[in-house]
């Protein structure tokens, strides 16, 4: 079994056929599929998604949504919480972190607004006992220093899953408790940094998602060119073991080692998944 640590089943991209998006992606052996919701209004909508699929979902609201999620986004998600706690489908709070990259999202007032929204959710997500997906861009510090000043404070988040750059943000998350996600970045000859790391760090912090329908791998990336034509780049949780062939060769494992490692992982990243999969129907 592959297991989508992360994919947007949600998004409107996929109204038009995700049955058939499930059916591949099953079919292909991703049979856990983990699906972020993005803001409050996405909550419901995630949690059907994850129902459809007999995958898992996550609550939280993504930076990128910061001023759509609303004043109210961290007692929602606090609620929501609270409402679902028995739900084994619930496995996380995310996606949630901080972009400072989206040049929309700098000024000084939205990253203010960004910083308040996923502090607030850190320490919901500590209170609860769950494990966040993180959304990094170009923020890894920043969003390290909220985690270990959670930790100094007592009330440790129990890890999850982000994405590093460097060798040092990585080991950084690693010593707080996440394993990291790699998916169709690694893909590309050019993606040097993320190629290394994907080789070089230890075993046991790897993880596998798509970010589905965002980061095409390199065989379905269509240039900007084409995309002026009209042509689609989607990409979909069955893609995973394409993607994983990527990181077999980079690590010198069969296919067989991949899939049995970063499943491994991602159970001990988000821990629900474990009981889930003893509650669900495969
Ligand atoms: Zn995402």
């Amino acid at each position: 079994m592959w297991i989508d640590t992360h994919c947007h089943l949600d998004a409107a991209e996929f109204d038009p056929d995700r049955p058939e998006v499930i059916a591949r992606a099953h079919a292909a052996g991703v049979r856990r599929l983990v699906v972020p919701a993005v803001m409050p209004s996405t909550f419901d909508a995630a949690r059907e998604a994850a129902l459809l699929c007999d995958g898992a979902y996550a609550l939280g609201s993504h930076p990128l949504y910061v001023h759509q999620a609303g004043p109210d986004a961290v007692r929602q998600l606090e609620q929501a919480l609270q409402h679902w706690r028995d739900d084994p489908r619930l496995v996380a709070v995310g996606e949630i972190g901080l972009d400072h990259f989206v040049p929309e999202l700098q000024d000084e007032a939205s990253r203010a607004a960004q910083e308040a929204l996923y502090a607030g959710q850190l320490a919901v997500a500590a209170k609860a006992g769950l494990p966040v997906i993180l959304h990094v861009r170009r923020s890894a510090d920043h969003l390290l220093k909220h985690l270990r000043r959670l930790k100094t404070e007592g009330r440790p988040v129990p890890g999850g899953i982000a994405h590093a750059f460097s060798e040092q943000q990585a080991m950084a998350f690693v010593e707080l408790g996440f394993k990291l996600g790699f998916g169709g970045a690694m893909t590309f000859d050019k993606a040097l940094q993320i190629r290394r790391l994907a080789a070089q760090l230890p075993a046991e912090c790897l993880v596998l998602e798509t970010d589905a329908p965002d980061i095409p791998p390199q065989w379905l990336y269509r240039t900007a060119e084409e995309r002026a034509q009209g042509a689609r780049s989607r990409n979909e949780p069955a893609e995973l073991p394409r993607i994983a062939e990527t990181l077999a060769e980079l690590r010198g494992w069969t296919l067989d080692e991949t899939r049995a490692i970063t499943t491994a992982n991602a159970l001990a990243a988000l821990p629900r998944l474990v009981a889930l999969g003893r509650t669900l129907r495969t």
